[in-house]
């Protein structure tokens, strides 16, 4: 199968421009599906989420869904250094190492022609990635953020795309975290102090004030 257009470190950044997406510009959407590799879903896998396999066949109908609607696909995904700094300093043992298959994504939801595959060095989605670029070039204010982890590298994206105008929605069942405190705690710092819309799973409740 072809693979999505791939932007790697490098290549078309578009300036560095970091101004806001323009309120009302447009109704276009993006649905971002952040780190669903191989070195975090597979079982055994050095960063294994148990909770992303949990996820895969919703997210996968969603993933069509949105590919159906002209909703762009963009994949945001971990591409490590072999001895990157984020594995000494932040104690990950190392994972999704550039050109590795556990850099991959997992094949139930391989990318497909039209999407766009970013590559990103840190939690977070836009940082030092055309991210941003790409989402405006294409007229695009709304993100659906999908995949894992809740409380890592789904909160930091959130959190830059706060900072930069986005209006983003989380939806409980698209989402993996590492375990139940932790996730919960991201959705409601989302919800309370980013301004994601939050959508959770029925029987869940947020956090009490
Ligand atoms: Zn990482």
């Amino acid at each position: 199968m072809e693979k999505g257009t791939a932007f790697a470190f490098g290549g078309e950044r578009g300036g560095e421009g970091e101004e806001a997406v323009k309120t009302g510009a447009s109704e276009k959407k993006a649905l971002v599906v952040v780190d669903m590799l191989n070195d975090f879903v597979r079982p055994g896998a050095p960063l294994e989420v148990p909770e992303t396999r949990a996820i895969l066949p919703a997210l996968r109908r969603r993933i069509a869904k949105a590919r159906r609607e002209g909703e762009l696909v963009v994949y945001v995904c971990d591409s490590h250094r072999e001895n990157d700094p984020e594995f000494a300093r932040m104690g990950w043992p190392p994972h999704a190492v550039e050109g590795t298959p556990g850099a991959g994504v997992v094949a139930p939801l391989a990318p497909e022609p039209g999407d766009v595959v970013v590559e990103k060095r840190t939690y977070s989605g836009f940082h030092g990635t055309p991210l941003h670029f790409i989402l405006r070039r294409n007229g695009i204010r709304r993100l659906t953020l999908a995949g894992c982890v809740t409380n890592i590298c789904i909160l930091y994206t959130a959190a830059d795309a706060a900072m930069r105008g986005y209006d983003a929605t989380v939806d409980e069942r698209f989402v993996a975290g590492i375990a139940p405190d932790t996730h919960a705690f991201a959705l409601d710092q989302m919800e309370r102090v980013l301004g994601v819309r939050v959508v959770r799973r029925p029987g869940r409740k947020a956090l009490r004030r």
